[in-house]
């Protein structure tokens, strides 16, 4: 997301009905393929697995490497207004970690600065499936050219972390001015088709993508929208603009998906079961240390959505190994892994709905 493009100071103290004329420059997502359930999979459940499916194990380090050649690479300048929106990000205390990395090899967060090419993130753990040499993460235009362009890299970083469009959010209520909102993303500096301008802003998200039921107009992921685009709620008809950077709510919501636990990792030994808790703050973080070098294998048991993830402890840092989402699905989280003797690792569990009445979870 941008805010206002190439506005003077002038511009900045006036009201948002006189900005109306200003070109907003909007963050293009790359559109996401909505899950699909068998009848088998209830619709609270459902909800459940659409509001946790994209989010990260917490406590998981993701490392991030800014491509440094060709088309993709930016500036020093730009690399510094990502590294603080990462920062900004971390400083609410949120349980996720963020380091910058050199190597390509080792990052999950694969960041390019190719002009033209709009500002976008995939979301949440999707990322995990874009080929090591592509991007995850793109800026579009130049981060250095206002102060609050730092928002477009907290809002692209807020992807990464799983979060939606907020001006999308079904609770917004927000009824749009369809066509007029069609022709002014087609004008420059967007120059978006319809179907890029449907799945950004038009579209209304699954109610169970979004957490609570407040619409937040301050969120970090909302745009600013110009005059005239919405229709109802009718405060809204001269334009909207967030009040910049994370919101109350945008650090309330973060927290809840990733509060700051400590590590109290128990020593998982093999064929020994252990009970699991449900939910999104009873992620459960267990030590192992192999006896011998070999495969071992985890797995949840009873009826359950549970993401299962093994890291390995590389300098006192959890670094990610495998992982394995259950959700929707008639089975069983699994891992199979060669650990290594005198290496130590952690096994995360999340378990956010439960079938059964007990779920563990053993390793062998
Ligand atoms: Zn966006």
């Amino acid at each position: 997301m941008s805010k206002q493009k190439n506005h003077t100071e002038n511009q900045e103290s006036a009201s948002v009905a006189a900005r109306a004329d200003v070109p907003f420059q909007y963050c293009a997502m790359p559109q996401i393929v909505e899950r699909t359930f068998t009848a088998e999979v209830a619709p609270n459940r459902q909800e459940l697995i659409i509001l946790f499916g994209n989010k990260w194990l917490n406590g998981t380090l993701l490392h991030y490497y800014f491509f440094n050649e060709g088309l993709w690479a930016g500036s020093e300048a730009e690399k510094a207004v990502v590294r603080e929106a990462f920062k900004t990000w971390k400083t609410i205390g949120i349980g996720l970690e963020f380091k910058e990395v050199t190597f390509r090899s080792e990052a999950e967060i694969r960041i390019g600065f190719l002009k033209g090419d709009g500002s976008w993130s995939y979301l949440g753990r999707d990322i995990l499936d874009i080929p090591i040499n592509n991007r995850t993460m793109n800026f579009g235009w130049d981060l250095t050219r206002s102060p609050r362009e730092i928002d477009t890299a907290i809002h692209e970083i807020g992807h990464t972390l799983g979060f939606p469009h907020e001006h999308q959010n079904p609770n917004a209520g927000i009824v749009w001015d369809e066509e007029k909102v069609y022709a002014e993303l087609a004008k420059p500096p967007n120059r978006w088709d319809r179907t890029k301008t449907f799945n950004n802003i038009i579209r209304k998200l699954d109610p169970s993508a979004v957490e609570g039921s407040n619409w937040d107009p301050n969120s970090v992921m909302h745009y600013p929208f110009g005059a005239g685009l919405i229709k109802s709620p009718p405060e809204y008809m001269r334009g909207i603009q967030p009040a910049g950077s994370l919101s109350a709510k945008d650090k309330e919501v973060a927290l809840k998906f990733y509060p700051l636990l400590p590590e109290q990792e128990i020593e998982l030994a093999p064929f020994v079961s252990i009970p699991l808790e449900v939910g999104i703050d009873r992620q459960q973080n267990f030590k192992v240390i192999p006896e011998a070098t070999r495969e071992y294998n985890f797995a949840t048991f009873g009826l359950s959505d549970s993401v299962l993830g093994i890291f390995e402890k590389i300098d006192g840092e959890p670094r990610y190994t495998d992982a394995d989402d259950d959700s929707g699905e008639a089975r069983n989280a699994t891992l199979r892994v060669k650990l290594f003797v005198g290496r130590e690792y952690v096994l995360r569990v999340r378990v956010y709905y439960q079938q059964d009445e007990k779920v563990a979870v053993m390793m062998w």
